[in-house]
């Protein structure tokens, strides 16, 4: 019996990606993690519409953080508030605008969407020949 080692090492990817997928996961999933708590102490009721929610439009029902602290996520849920969407707008605006002469600015980039050509031809030769047998 002869082993076989077959090692395929397939590294893509430099770390600097590697580091931002990280954080994006960590991100995504602490986000998931509050939110999943927040749905699980609180009725699925807006804070200030007092719009109630559903299965089915649960998504539009969002977790905020009463101090505007990402980071801080107590257990409890004493820094979380179910807001919809429009109310939990609002309620950044609000803060927005409040702090506006704070310091902490938040940059949105949008990536710019570039379309290249689409080379779209139409080769269509209708050429119907037979082969043509010219004996003399
Ligand atoms: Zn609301
Ligand atoms: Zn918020």
């Amino acid at each position: 019996m002869a082993g076989n080692g077959s090692g395929s090492n397939s590294g893509k990817g430099t770390a600097a990606d590697k580091a931002l997928d990280a954080q994006r996961r960590y991100i995504a999933e602490r986000e998931r993690g509050y939110r999943e708590q927040a749905l699980k102490l609180y009725p699925w009721i807006c804070g200030r519409c007092a719009r109630e929610f559903t299965r089915v439009n649960l998504r539009e029902l969002t977790v905020h953080h009463v101090n505007h602290d990402h980071d801080s996520n107590p257990v409890d849920g004493s820094n979380w508030e179910l807001l919809c969407l429009y109310c939990h707008d609002e309620e950044h605006s609000k803060f927005a605008n409040f702090i506006r002469y704070g310091g902490s600015s938040e940059n949105k980039k949008q990536a710019a969407t570039h379309n290249p050509f689409a080379g779209l031809r139409d080769a269509l030769k209708g050429s119907q020949g037979g082969g043509s047998n010219d004996q003399t």
